[in-house]
């Protein structure tokens, strides 16, 4: 039979997932003869073939792709005719420049999760089990190309047993860096909290012990969890007393979807989002009257973050414990997330036990949260399961491009050519050991991505940690270019990257607080932007921050701050919460600090209005967590209620302070706060009006589940950030994509 020699390029994330293999049985089964390899590009096939075999042949590869691989592109040439004996995997071409897109890491398969269970498997409960198309990647790898020597697997020399599979093309463990087994794969290793070792424990002694009511720190994928039995509230408070966490809700892993079904309301999106292979954490509803020790879990907070099992490890503990866990990343506040046996070693007074395991994690990464609203998916913490994958950009980078994000919530990014890649979620930038583990994540991204950075990008804000680092790095190199992008900028900036939209767009960011370029914290903005600048076109009035940072912490500062906006020094004879929150001494000194702005910082913040209205409502008068406020008004909101407040926009300033007048008149709570979300979506609507342009919503403000759905009950068209957080998670990549310095406001 008449045939043509063709090659195939395939693009985009094709190695270190089994591609090449997955190629192999493909030719097998159509009989073709001609080979792959892993080149510059991505995998390149040469095949011979007829003509309208090709094509079928081409489709096959997008229909069955490996799990874990993502196709930008296959193109196929004929090239001139070439001679096969058979089909066969060959060397890679060049390994200095194999295209650099490590898959992340990944749950547990179901060919693995069955052979976990089967009595007559040679890996039957081995807890680290797994195959070309799950377990970890991104968290072990210390360089490219990713080989098991890049990785912390080095350590582990393969059984004759596993390099057989290792070796065998047609094993779906071919090339799958981490395999191992009990005989020479990772192991379990017990210890109580003065670090000595117990021999011999089995996943029954670590289910009794949490049964019996301890907390243990487990070493997962990206870190170690702090867990404890979920139905057990006396465990659940000890957590909660010796992690110095009074009330931010805790995290639930469940044994399956039937569990997670019984304790919360789970709509289908939902369900596909806790059953992906990414297993994030999702936030769900709870019902009422479970075996959850509810108010323990999250006090007066109806919804928590849920999640299934991810690794063979955990999945044998829930199995055998029958019962959920709540699992909470191991760390104290303001600290990174625990990833070696010395940094787990120092939260010794918080755990009972430790299940640790000799397998290294090299690269720290959280559990990811998510969140669905009105069936679109938002992401609130980007990490395990999605970092790093490339993001590929509207426009090619002239400049490659480190960005250093904000401060909070920290993420760094690096930008070349049409791509950028986010680190996972870092944390928030307030302790050396949380600086440390940011530089170590600018290291590790660096590295392995062989990057050196020609341009770097950076909040405006003098006192962010990333302005300091950026700052040595600068002082460090005379060639290094800097590029300082406005906060609320970056924030639109990064959603328009994320949807690759080239238009201009109104930008509407609302969060807690961001250095605008008039000097003032900026929070509740109205931008209309193109990659080379923005123009403010409204914004929130400004009101004073009394006390500064103390603001932040202290919602009845901000509404203090308000009812002398409107009262004057008569406000500290007002019978509200908020008011009798403080002494008289602490009135009137604050009344002098307001009327003098001596540490009151101006403020446009919509964060800070949120924390305003819980303080007159009286929910809230100090937060014990950041975006406290926000929750717990989100548990007022009535459907019924379609009040809206009077509100003034002049000279492109809203004025709130009608509204504020009518919450402290308002008796009834629940009134208050539902006015107060459709008052908010009201004055997104009225701005928007007179724009005929995409309108865009970012800023950690729309985490708010409450305030989203509305905004899309009436802007059904509004664009918000996806895979990217609208927090300041998403900040580095907006900055990436700054094309200029940034143009100063025509106001
Ligand atoms: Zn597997
Ligand atoms: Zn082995």
């Amino acid at each position: 039979m008449e045939h043509n020699t063709y090659k195939l390029v395939i693009k985009g994330t094709v190695q270190g997932v089994g591609f090449r293999p997955f190629i192999f049985k493909l030719a097998k089964d159509f009989n073709l003869s001609g080979y792959v390899l892993n080149s510059g590009s991505g995998v390149e096939v040469v095949i011979n073939c007829k003509k309208d075999c090709i094509d079928i042949f081409t489709e096959k590869i997008e229909q069955n792709k490996p799990p874990l691989s993502k196709i930008d592109s296959i193109s196929v040439n004929q090239i001139d005719k070439q001679n096969f004996t058979n089909f066969t995997i060959k060397n890679s071409t060049n390994k200095s420049d194999l295209v650099a897109n490590i898959p992340p890491d990944i749950s547990i398969c179901k060919e693995c999760e069955a052979e976990l269970f089967d009595p007559n498997n040679r890996r039957y409960l081995y807890p680290f089990i797994t195959c070309t198309n799950c377990g970890v990647r991104y968290s072990i790898i210390y360089n490219l190309p990713y080989d098991r020597k890049n990785t912390s697997m080095k350590f582990f020399k393969m059984c004759k047993a596993c390099k057989e599979e290792f070796t065998n093309p047609l094993n779906r463990r071919y090339h799958a860096q981490p395999i191992g087994c009990f005989e020479c794969g990772p192991k379990l290793e017990l210890y109580d909290n003065l670090g000595k070792i117990l021999l011999n424990s089995t996943i029954k002694d670590i289910v009794e012990l949490i049964l019996q009511g301890n907390i243990l720190a487990i070493k997962g994928v990206g870190g170690y969890h702090l867990i404890c039995d979920a139905t057990n509230k006396e465990a659940i408070d000890r957590l909660r007393e010796r992690k110095r966490r009074p009330s931010k809700p805790f995290a639930v892993m469940v044994k399956d979807i039937t569990t997670a079904k019984n304790i919360a309301h789970i709509n289908k999106k939902e369900e596909e989002l806790l059953s992906s292979k990414e297993r994030p954490i999702v936030i769900c509803k709870l019902k009422d009257n479970t075996l959850l020790a509810k108010q323990n879990i999250s006090p007066n907070i109806s919804k928590i973050g849920l999640f299934l099992p991810y690794t063979p490890l955990h999945i044998l503990i829930l199995n055998e414990l029958n019962r959920p866990i709540v699992a909470t990343s191991a760390n104290l506040s303001d600290e990174p997330i625990a990833t070696n046996f010395k940094t787990i070693s120092k939260l010794s007074s918080i755990y009972d036990y430790l299940l640790d395991h000799n397998r290294e994690i090299v690269n720290g990464c959280d559990d990811s949260v998510l969140m669905v609203v009105k069936d679109r998916v938002m992401t609130i913490r980007r990490a395990r399961g999605y970092t790093p994958c490339e993001i590929e950009l509207p426009f090619n980078l002239n400049t490659p491009t480190l960005a250093l994000g904000a401060n909070q919530k920290s993420t760094i990014a690096i930008g070349f050519a049409n791509k950028a890649i986010l680190s996972p979620h870092i944390g928030d930038l307030n302790s050396i050991s949380s600086i440390e583990y940011y530089k170590k994540n600018i290291d590790n991204l660096t590295r392995i991505y062989n990057f050196k950075p020609k341009l770097v990008a950076f909040d405006l804000h003098p006192n962010y940690e990333s302005t300091h680092y950026a700052k040595t790095l600068l002082a460090k190199s005379n060639s290094l270019k800097s590029k300082r992008v406005q906060h609320h900028f970056a924030h639109i900036l990064g959603v328009m990257a994320e949807y690759k939209i080239d238009s201009k767009v109104l930008g509407v960011a609302f969060d807690g607080t961001g250095l605008g370029d008039d000097g003032k914290l900026w929070g509740g903005e109205f931008l209309e932007c193109s990659y080379s600048g923005y123009k403010r076109v409204a914004h929130f009035k400004y009101f004073k921050l009394l006390g500064g940072e103390r603001a932040i912490k202290e919602p009845r500062r901000v509404a203090l701050s308000l009812l002398f906006e409107i009262y004057g020094k008569e406000a500290i004879g007002l019978d509200n919460s908020c008011v009798k929150s403080f002494t008289k001494k602490e009135l009137n000194n604050l009344y002098k600090m307001w009327k003098k702005g001596l540490n009151a910082p101006l403020s446009s913040s919509v964060g800070r209005l949120f924390d305003a209205v819980a303080s007159i409502v009286n929910i809230c008068q100090i937060m014990s967590f950041e975006g406290e406020s926000g929750m717990l008004l989100e548990e007022l909101y009535s459907k019924e209620i379609n009040k809206i407040y009077p509100y003034t926009i002049k000279n492109r300033e809203i004025d709130i302070l009608p509204m504020v007048k009518e919450i402290i008149k308002e008796p009834k709570k629940e009134v208050a706060v539902t006015a107060f979300f459709n008052t908010l979506v009201d004055i997104i609507a009225t701005i928007y009006k007179d724009y005929n342009l995409p309108l865009i919503l970012s800023g950690g403000v729309f985490q708010n589940k409450v305030l989203v759905e509305l905004i899309l009950n009436k802007l059904p068209n509004a664009i918000l950030p996806k895979n990217l957080p609208p927090n300041d998670g998403g900040i580095a990549l907006g900055e990436i994509v700054s094309l200029y310095q940034l143009q100063r406001d025509l106001l």
